[in-house]
């Protein structure tokens, strides 16, 4: 099928060595394809990398649920029947982690660079790259921490700093115009993401709840959860004695007043958290009458109302003591939690404007993006971006047109979301059960829905995968 001879067949470019360039590095390589793989480490580091290997996790050392029929479940599934490299590295170096796939995060980023040291059609060089070239096909995969000059170089390609998504992050007007003198201060695209966490609608006590808006302006969309005084005393003890995720130097100098994190405002004072994002003025309690005396608010995440993002509670707790504090909140005792709060630098470009679903440039069809820049959260959905992206950069360079997976799966729905969120309002998502489609019979037992879901996701991608994914590779 290629249109070109071995000795003039184009090389793909990769940028970025990390989980998605790596994957992306090795998907082209089995398809026959030469790769040019530059990764700046450790001529250069990242604030966050601390060694010179490839796919080097930075954090934590989960590839998350391993629980049949869960979400990330899914995701990887659909990974291992595309032959991910990554992923069948994670299970040779898995550590004991209950129901998460946990791995020996050393042995992993080891084994990812020897085999790809092994293989002969990936050229590896180790240089900063500061220019694209929109001509060569390109897998721009420089991750939240891309080096700077390169951040510019993608400003130029069209891919403007996402100040809206710093804005949909934010509580209120001043702190979007800290978010955007943050962004500007720093050169191009990146800002520092504040991350509320998210929970599950059906897990929230609505008896101790109640709609309403403030000063009841606009419809009641919000759920406020009221605190008594007393109740708001021992969940200000728990959150002040709660464990911070460790800080690396360059994330304490760039704290910034706009997106504290809760505990630190908590520091300031008994009562600062309740004139800042736990404020009950506006926020009467129809069953009393009466202002509590605290209240967090939770803003519905989607269309469908099953999940809610607690507002301004973005935070730099460890996730299992932001369980246990949040749990405190009257109405959250049994919350079940999608996404934790995090705070950490981003980079990332605007998907929904710049992507189509291959995750090709629109304005420039030979450039694709991969990993956390492209607009996905986390570990496995950066490397599973990373193959599809490797996947389609290879159809190019073959002569065939790239197909995007289909909506049903988990890799189309993260393929979905990256070029059709609301572009206003983007920030980069997990793999959840809200990105996937709605089923279009109800089933009301949520295991039954989410093996639902699982199969017909898994029974679309292996049709696509058929036709579209495996034809070429070796
Ligand atoms: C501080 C922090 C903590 C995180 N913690 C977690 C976590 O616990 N769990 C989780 O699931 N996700 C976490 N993430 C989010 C995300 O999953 C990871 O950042 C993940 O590594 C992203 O994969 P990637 O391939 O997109 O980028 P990376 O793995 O970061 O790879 C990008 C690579 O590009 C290289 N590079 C950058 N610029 C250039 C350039 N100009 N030229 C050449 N090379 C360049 C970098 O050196 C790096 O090796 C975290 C992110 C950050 C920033």
């Amino acid at each position: 099928m290629s249109v070109y001879t071995t000795q003039d067949m184009p090389r793909v470019k990769i940028i970025g060595a990390g989980l998605a360039g790596s994957e992306a590095a090795w998907q082209c390589a089995r398809r026959g394809v030469e790769v040019e793989l530059c990764e700046m480490r450790p001529v250069r580091t990242t604030p966050a990398h601390q060694t010179g290997d490839f796919a080097e996790l930075v954090c934590s050392n989960s590839l998350k649920s391993d629980s049949e029929n869960t979400a990330p479940w899914l995701l990887k599934e659909e990974m291992r029947r595309a032959g991910s490299l990554l992923l069948e590295i994670a299970r040779a170096c898995a550590v004991p982690a209950g129901h998460a796939l946990a791995v020996d995060r050393v042995t992993f980023a080891a084994r990812v660079t020897e085999a790809i040291a092994r293989e002969a059609r990936i050229t590896v060089r180790r240089e900063e790259v500061t220019a694209i070239d929109e001509e060569e096909i390109t897998i721009v995969a420089t991750g939240p921490l891309t080096a700077e000059a390169l951040a510019g170089e993608i400003a130029r390609l069209g891919a403007q700093p996402s100040t809206s998504a710093a804005e949909a992050a934010s509580q209120n007007g001043a702190e979007v115009a800290a978010l955007k003198r943050c962004a500007t201060q720093n050169p191009h695209l990146y800002f520092y993401d504040s991350i509320s966490p998210i929970v599950e609608a059906d897990s929230i006590d609505m008896g101790r709840v109640y709609m309403a808006a403030r000063y009841d302006k606009g419809s009641a969309d919000y759920i406020n959860c009221p605190m008594t005084a007393e109740e708001y005393g021992v969940f200000y003890d728990a959150l002040l004695a709660a464990q911070s995720v460790e800080e690396r130097d360059w994330e304490k100098l760039n704290y910034f007043e706009g997106c504290l994190p809760i505990e630190e405002i908590a520091r300031r004072g008994r009562d600062t958290l309740r004139f800042g994002p736990m404020k009950p003025v506006g926020l009467i309690d129809p069953r009393t009458g009466r202002m509590p005396y605290a209240v967090v608010q939770l803003r519905q995440e989607n269309l469908r109302a099953d999940s809610y993002n607690l507002v301004g509670f973005q935070n730099h707790l460890k996730f299992g003591e932001q369980a246990r504090v949040l749990r405190l909140i009257p109405g959250l005792e049994s919350a079940r939690f999608l996404r934790y709060g995090q705070i950490h630098r981003n980079t990332y470009i605007n998907g929904p404007t710049l992507l189509r679903e291959t995750l090709q440039m629109k304005a420039h069809p030979r450039v694709l993006f991969a990993g956390q820049i492209c607009g996905v959260e986390g570990y496995v959905e950066s490397i599973a971006t990373g193959l599809m992206a490797g996947v389609h950069a290879a159809a190019l360079v073959l002569g065939a047109e790239p197909v995007a997976p289909p909506r049903a799966s988990a890799f189309g729905s993260l393929t979905h979301y990256v070029a059709h969120a609301d572009a206003k309002n983007f920030q980069p998502a997990n793999i959840t059960f809200d990105l996937l489609p709605a089923l279009e019979k109800k089933i009301r037992d949520r295991k039954e829905r989410h093996r639902v879901q699982c199969e017909a996701a898994l029974r679309e991608f292996d049709a696509w995968w058929a036709r579209a994914g495996a034809e070429a590779a070796g």
